[in-house]
């Protein structure tokens, strides 16, 4: 029998602004990388809500981003909201069959806005929260150099999560923010999505993600 594998599909940045119309392919697994709301109010998180519950996928996995605020403010309300629907992931992890998946929601500061770190030190301490043998590392900012490049073609990705993950050698990472860098890079170990449904203009335009990782051998039948 081939080995069986994992099927994934990661979307991101989608504000809110995706209608009914708007399909997700089939998948084993089904990822948010953050920005989901506009404000980040609590209506706007039951939007969220409601349509992640219809999803089919086995598996939900949903990480916050700059805008989704209530999981800042309210984060024991916000998360209660979210219960037996995904499983959120706030510098934390969750095994799936074996694939091991961490969900972090901070990026680089940048105006006023919810999970923003100052570049260096307080950044790198989170980065180091993720432990050694992840498969799926899902952040809602890109690492520097991977889908980073805004319209400007300035790469504001971080400096401190490239080096993480240049170390710790994840087979994907799972990001959106700069919605104009949608699409997928590579280095020699790891693959890099920036998942971003929505452009620079806020519309939901861009496809979700599909891929796939093996499930580790023992982990076939669970
Ligand atoms: P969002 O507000 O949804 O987090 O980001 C929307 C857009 O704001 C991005 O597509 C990008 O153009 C811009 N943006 C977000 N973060 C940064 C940043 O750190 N630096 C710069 N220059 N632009 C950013
Ligand atoms: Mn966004
Ligand atoms: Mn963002």
């Amino acid at each position: 029998m081939p080995p069986r594998e994992l099927s994934i599909v990661a979307i991101s940045d989608t504000h809110n602004r995706i209608d009914a119309g708007f399909e997700v392919p089939a998948a084993d697994v089904l990822i948010h990388a953050g920005d989901f709301s506009g404000s980040g109010r609590l209506p706007e998180l039951d939007e969220f809500a409601a349509f992640i519950r219809a999803q089919p996928h086995p598996h939900k996995i949903v990480v916050a981003g700059n805008h989704d605020w209530c999981f800042q403010r309210q984060p024991e309300v916000a998360r209660a909201r979210l219960a037996g629907i995904c499983t959120y992931l706030e510098d934390d992890g969750v095994t799936i069959e074996g694939v091991r998946f961490w969900g972090s929601p901070w990026q680089p500061e940048f105006h006023d806005w919810a999970f923003n770190l100052t570049r260096g030190a307080e950044l790198r301490a989170k980065w180091d929260l993720i432990p050694e043998g992840i498969d799926v590392l899902i952040t809602h900012g890109p690492p520097l150099g991977h889908g980073d490049m805004t319209f400007r073609g300035v790469a504001v990705g971080c400096e401190e999560l490239l080096a993480v993950v240049e170390r710790l050698r994840p087979r994907y990472h799972i990001f959106g923010h700069i919605h104009e860098a949608y699409g997928i890079t590579r280095n020699d170990h790891t693959t890099f999505i920036n998942a971003s449904t929505c452009d620079f203009g806020y519309q939901a335009v861009n496809a979700p993600c599909t891929f796939t990782v093996p499930v580790p051998a023992g982990e076939a039948n669970a």
